[in-house]
């Protein structure tokens, strides 16, 4: 049975995340047995851990690693340092992967990791050794044929080249394939740091097709201006799009004649945020949900389009490249004004599928050149897109439903026809 919307607590990323996949369970008229299986989850560590501060003192840091689903293959999914990180975010995260995977159709499960901290109070040093530590106490956990971390919010190439390092010392032996979206001198893949946002703006050029829009003549507005934000408002403008707002936990930058997002980057390089650069207007991160634009990315955190404010959102299309950012009560909103959304298991899902592209060549010791990379990701998101739109116009249900319905029916499929053991 699912639950309605107004019985949940949409602060909650699980609360959510069960939510959604309920009601797909219950238009796959999943078995009791089956959805108590998905709705759990697998395996789950969660690791109280101490690390050696720069001024002589030692912290305890407190980490998570959760595998939602192996049915289909090892864990994937990324690993977060933010002080929001809890058991249930990274319960719901995992999760999230795991239909992600589905609807993508690449041979993992889903997984998630984090920290809880703030990185920006950390020391490059301090952050090496924390990660170095963590990496140490879920190294049971992890590994090529295991589970696969990823960078997520707050965590990048260097973070990963570290826990491939320790993960690689504690084996004796170079275990490149055990984390992907490494730096590309040791084993990364070209594509990889701009996939995400690759992965979206297709979703994007896929969404203005469907809906008979000119891509020349359309404006968007990006919420977050990290790894999948900044190359997703560079990719927009390289295509042509006239981005006129970006923004960061800090504060926003607006110009409705457009932005120089390559400016943009050097300003926040220098002053930790977008806000306050020269040519811009400058605009928080509630005014920019509301701008009356083509197309609105939300590249940062989850529950940022919520019941409070999806009536005053005036794009055309919501391309979600961070994970959770529309709560359900605004996507019945959003749904009722005729706002074509692309949930975030469909429009994010390039980044675990270059992910995976980079595991395959750390597998075969043979390596691909960009452009082979963009063309197989742009097959598997435009056919993801249109397996996704195919759903959601049979059975006339929101872009979301429809990835759920595929994302949850693929990882059910594959857990029946495994079965239970023993
Ligand atoms: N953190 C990214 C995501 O949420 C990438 C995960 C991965 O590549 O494993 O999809």
């Amino acid at each position: 049975m699912s639950i309605s919307v107004r019985q949940i607590d949409e602060t909650k990323p699980l609360e959510v995340a069960l939510h959604q996949f309920d009601q797909a369970a219950s238009f796959l008229k999943l078995q009791e047995g089956l959805r108590q299986v998905l709705r759990t989850g697998h395996r789950e560590l969660t690791v109280h851990f101490p690390v050696a501060m720069d001024d002589g003192s030692t912290r305890m840091f407190t980490g998570y690693r959760v595998q939602h689903s192996i049915s289909r293959g090892p864990g994937k999914g990324g690993i977060r340092y933010h002080p929001n990180v809890d058991l249930d975010e990274v319960r719901a995260l995992a999760a999230w992967m795991s239909w992600k995977c589905g609807v993508m159709n690449i041979p993992f499960g889903g997984a998630k990791g984090g920290v809880q901290c703030n990185p920006k109070e950390l020391s490059l040093a301090e952050l090496e050794r924390m990660t170095r530590r963590f990496t140490w106490e879920i190294a049971p956990l992890i590994g090529p044929d295991q589970d696969i971390p990823a960078p997520d919010v707050y965590t990048n190439a260097q973070t990963m080249a570290w826990i491939m390092d320790t993960y690689s010392m504690f084996k004796g032996h170079t275990v490149t394939g055990v984390v992907t979206g490494k730096p590309i001198e040791i084993g990364g893949s070209l594509g990889r740091e701009s996939a995400t946002a690759q992965g979206c703006v297709y979703a994007v050029r896929e969404s203005f097709r469907h809906m008979g829009m000119d891509l020349e003549e359309s404006t968007a507005a990006v919420q977050g201006f990290g790894n999948a934000g900044y190359h997703a408002a560079r990719l927009l403008s390289e295509m042509g799009v006239r981005v006129v707002a970006v923004s960061d936990s800090s504060g926003g930058a607006f110009n409705s004649e457009g932005l120089d997002v390559q400016a943009l980057k050097e300003w926040k390089a220098e002053m930790g945020t977008v806000a306050g650069a020269a040519g811009t207007d400058e605009i928080t991160n509630a005014e920019l949900l509301e701008l009356p634009v083509d197309v609105l990315v939300p590249a940062a955190m989850e529950g940022q389009i919520t019941g409070h404010n999806a009536d005053r959102v005036r794009a055309r299309i919501v391309a979600e490249a961070a994970n959770g950012p529309t709560t359900p009560s605004a996507d019945e909103i959003l749904y009722d004004k005729g706002v074509f959304v692309v949930p975030d298991i469909l429009a994010n899902g390039g980044g675990v599928t270059v992910s995976y592209f980079e595991w395959v060549q750390n597998t075969q010791k043979l390596f691909w050149n960009e452009a082979d990379i963009n063309q197989k990701l742009d097959s598997i998101m435009t056919r993801a897109f249109h397996e996704v739109l195919d759903i959601a116009q049979k059975e006339r249900v929101p872009m979301r439903t429809a990835a759920y319905i595929l994302g949850v029916g693929r990882v059910a499929n594959a857990k029946k026809l495994r079965g239970v053991f023993p």
